[in-house]
């Protein structure tokens, strides 16, 4: 069993290896990738080593004190957070070699494309379809569109769910691929959204080829693949982004947005009030609660898959992100309203700490909406956690070409 000892030393002898100041950073992460040590808790041979999840902060400690690399989370997100765990569960050996080097190195981005315009909370609704080709060299031809594509402008694959058999009920009919971003026929035009900046995505999709070696999971069974999907995104939005966001001690806050508040606080004695005190002290206290719980979380996480506990953590996410980021414009008055240009600028992730606090304000809006509304997310604690009675759904046993649209 790998412990943290092991750990350090196998960091150890990567660094010995692979000195950062000497190697290129491909060249690093890719070796950090096949020294099992780019997540311990991934299998070996595929960039981890069996190990439990938690210890990932001690490799992460002892690269970072070396100056080493890193792979850029912000901008592979989806592809670490989603599409990895979900080719981790249910891709074959091939797809897995194939997918999880370069994704984890960042040298293909990823993005998901699962939201429509007539399917989002409804997801299971969507309207894309793919229809294999039986008399040529059985691909899927894939035709519909999807909205809200985060990265889809740097993403060289997608996760996709498209409908395969409309004449069973909706959940049913629904199939899983892997979807070449570069292929004839897919299209990617910018949405642009309130922060100025289009940072998501309308895709067509017209005639796209996928072989079927990119199906995930077995035909009709894309639900079933996409729940593991969701169920991660809510963890990896709510669950380990804060606290990526959140390094730092509890103390000081450093790096999270919390800690970005906090410091406005202390630069600006002028701008204090004792409202305004007061409210800053109960969102630290319940930023501390949230980043404390989503350390238990990832510990729970430890082995397997994520439960509906992730969307609690994701639904006190947004809403401290909200809370947070609407203090802070409000405490630098006149300050807090600037804002440094609202050219359509296509960014490569998203920036809660570095940018200014009315980008900070305006972006934090859409934390409410991606990856499940919070509306959607009571509804499944309600459910799920608490056991409370389920919301009447008329349309579960229905085909889904008879469903009105
Ligand atoms: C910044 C951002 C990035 C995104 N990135 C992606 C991406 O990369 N890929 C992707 O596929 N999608 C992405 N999305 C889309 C996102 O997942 C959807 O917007 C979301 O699921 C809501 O769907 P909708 O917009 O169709 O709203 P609707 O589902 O139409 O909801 C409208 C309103 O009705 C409420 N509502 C709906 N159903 C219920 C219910 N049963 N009970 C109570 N209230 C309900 C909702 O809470 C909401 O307030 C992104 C969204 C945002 C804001």
């Amino acid at each position: 069993m790998t412990d943290a000892a092991d750990l350090r030393r196998r960091t150890t002898d990567l660094l010995a290896a692979h000195p950062p100041e000497r190697t290129g950073r491909l060249d690093f992460l890719r070796a950090r990738f096949d020294a099992g040590l780019a997540w311990v808790h991934f299998p070996e041979g595929l960039g981890g080593l069996d190990a439990p999840r938690s210890l990932q902060a001690v490799v992460d400690a002892e690269l970072a004190a070396a100056g080493a690399p890193d792979n850029d989370p912000g901008r592979i997100g989806i592809g670490l957070g989603m599409a990895a765990p979900t080719i981790l569960r249910y891709g074959t050996e091939e797809q897995k070699k194939r997918f999880l080097r370069p994704l984890w190195t960042g040298e293909e981005v990823w993005c998901q494309l699962f939201s429509e315009p007539g399917a989002g909370s409804d997801l299971a609704a969507l309207a894309t379809r793919a229809v294999r080709d039986e008399d040529g060299d059985g691909d899927w031809i894939v035709d519909g569109q999807k909205v809200w594509t985060s990265s889809a402008h740097l993403a060289r694959w997608a996760i996709l769910i498209a409908r395969t058999d409309p004449a069973v009920p909706k959940h049913r009919g629904l199939t899983y691929f892997l979807c070449d971003m570069t292929a004839p026929g897919v299209e990617v035009r910018p949405l642009r959204q309130i922060t100025g900046e289009a940072e998501f995505n309308e895709v067509f999709l017209g005639g796209v080829r996928i072989p079927d070696a990119h199906r995930l999971g077995d035909v009709g069974d894309g639900w079933q693949v996409a729940r593991t999907t969701l169920m991660n995104e809510r963890v990896a939005i709510g669950g380990v982004r804060a606290p990526r966001e959140g390094g730092g001690t509890p103390a000081e806050g450093r790096g999270r947005m919390i800690g970005v508040a906090a410091a406005a606080w202390r630069d600006h004695p002028e701008l204090r009030t004792h409202d305004l005190h007061q409210r800053l002290l109960t969102l630290w206290v319940e930023a501390e609660v949230a980043r404390l719980t989503g350390e238990r979380l990832r510990q729970q996480l430890s082995q397997g898959q994520p439960g509906p506990e992730g969307s609690g953590m994701k639904l006190a996410f947004a809403r401290l992100a909200q809370q947070i980021s609407g203090w802070d414009v409000e405490f630098r008055g006149e300050d807090g309203l600037t804002y440094d240009d609202w050219t359509l600028r296509r960014p490569e992730g998203v920036d809660f700490t570095g940018r200014e606090a009315g980008y900070r304000y305006l972006r934090a809006k859409g934390n409410s909406i991606e990856g499940g509304t919070s509306e959607v997310l009571l509804n499944i604690v309600a459910e799920r956690v608490l056991g409370l009675p389920p919301e009447p759904r008329t349309d579960k046993d229905v085909a889904w070409k008879d469903l009105p649209r």
